[in-house]
């Protein structure tokens, strides 16, 4: 049975990460996305929050499903019995970053390996960061996040405004 891991911080999750869960769910038997602690990032949402919310637009998945971690992610994916791990590429920028963790995961553990994916272009330029900082802003993120997540921001950013 191939198992492969997904780790990111999804803060929130965006349909570039969908398209990613999507097209790698089909390549394994099993996807485990691991909601992961980026100590370089601090998170709007809490990490209940952000499994919730991938949860909700995931559902129909049935090889899929998402856990916390706190874990360095060779350990996560030790869990889980995955030998690979998924990450998305979305421009060059992404690359290097990408190709030096893939590295450095395989030294730790030499039978972890990464597989990219690249993101289909309608949403290559679709970030987490960007998102909030629109959401911040009451600006519309319709098409980069689904509507369950556009409400969750909502509640975030108008927290304690009632109308
Ligand atoms: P991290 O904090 O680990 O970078 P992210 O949630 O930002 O976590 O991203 C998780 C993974 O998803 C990374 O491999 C990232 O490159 C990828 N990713 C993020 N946004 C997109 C997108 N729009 N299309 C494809 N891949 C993406």
């Amino acid at each position: 049975m191939s198992i492969a891991v997904y780790p990111g911080s999804f803060d929130p999750v965006t349909y570039g990460h969908i398209d990613i869960i999507q097209r790698s769910a089909k390549v394994f038997d099993k996807l485990v996305i691991g909601v992961l602690i980026n100590g370089a990032k601090k998170t709007l949402f809490t990490p209940e929050e952000r499994i919730e919310m991938i949860e909700k637009v995931i559902g129909h998945l049935d090889n899929v499903e998402v856990t916390f971690s706190d874990k360095l992610l060779i350990d996560f994916a030790k869990d889980h019995h995955a030998d690979i791990t998924v990450r998305g590429l979305r421009a060059v920028t992404d690359f290097e970053y990408e190709l030096q963790l893939a590295q450095i995961n395989n030294k730790l553990d030499p039978e972890l390996d990464t597989m990219f994916f690249t993101t289909s272009t309608e949403y290559a330029y679709v970030s987490s960061t960007i998102v909030k900082e629109i959401a911040a802003y009451n600006g519309d993120v319709s098409q980069l996040v689904p509507p369950y997540v556009v409400e969750k921001l909502k509640e975030k950013y108008n927290g304690g405004r009632h109308e």
